[in-house]
């Protein structure tokens, strides 16, 4: 297993711990990564006549599974290799400011709300309510696919993955319902729905809903 860097763990344990009501963002933040790497691909293919896109690929799906407990985010993007697996998921962007943020609270540890609502904090709020999540990914115009695991904790592993295509699965196993938490909400078509409506609507690419099992 490969260790977080310290900053990436602050904001995961902020995530993990969270009493942030509005967890559900998660669903905006992995949509937005989905369009940002379709986007990357698309403007490739602008100007390189070697990109050649279907329109299925311009298209972003939302799958849950009942059974499994999973919510799938796919897109067939520009994906990532093992290198940017690691660096882009094993650490956060904005390391810098949540320093910043954490030094100044004087001990006390920043309220996530802050955070969250100050610096967006994209990949990680997957965690706000997942016990795992399995990302499969493969970079565009490469042959071997790769997948990174993690339960938000201490760290996360790298290995060889199947994937057909270009792009990535962003694969959430939900946390367990507890007293106060209900997340088997998120595994229902009319919620995963409301949610992409209320805050996905802007997105340039259709979101598809697959419904595996109801
Ligand atoms: P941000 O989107 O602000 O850069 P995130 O925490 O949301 O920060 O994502 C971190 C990084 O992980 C992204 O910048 C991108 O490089 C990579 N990433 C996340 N999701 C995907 C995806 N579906 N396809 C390709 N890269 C991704
Ligand atoms: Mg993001």
């Amino acid at each position: 297993m490969r260790k977080f860097k310290t900053e990436s763990k602050k904001l995961l344990d902020l995530m993990i711990n969270s009493i942030y009501t509005n967890r559900e963002i998660f669903l905006r933040e992995l949509i937005s990564n989905a369009s940002d790497a379709v986007d990357k691909l698309y403007f490739r293919s602008l100007t390189d006549s070697d990109v050649q896109l279907s329109a299925d690929e311009l298209a972003i799906d939302v799958a849950f599974d009942k059974d499994a407990r999973t919510i799938t985010v796919s897109d067939s993007g520009i994906g990532m290799n093992k290198d940017e697996l690691e660096k882009n998921l094993g650490t956060i962007a904005h390391s810098g400011s949540l320093d910043f943020k954490t030094e100044n609270a004087e001990g006390e540890q920043a309220s996530a709300v802050d955070i969250i609502g100050q610096f967006g904090v994209g990949f990680y709020s997957a965690f706000m309510v997942a016990k795992k999540v399995v990302v499969v990914s493969k970079r565009y115009g490469e042959d071997e696919a790769c997948s990174w695991t993690s339960d938000g904790v201490e760290g996360y592993t790298i290995a060889d993955a199947e994937r057909e295509n270009h792009g990535t699965d962003v694969i959430l196993y939900l946390k367990d319902d507890a007293d106060e938490d209900s997340y088997s909400e998120f595994l229902s078509e009319w919620k995963l729905r409301e949610l992409i409506k209320k805050y996905s609507n802007y997105v340039r690419y259709p979101i598809r809903m697959e419904v595996s099992k109801t």
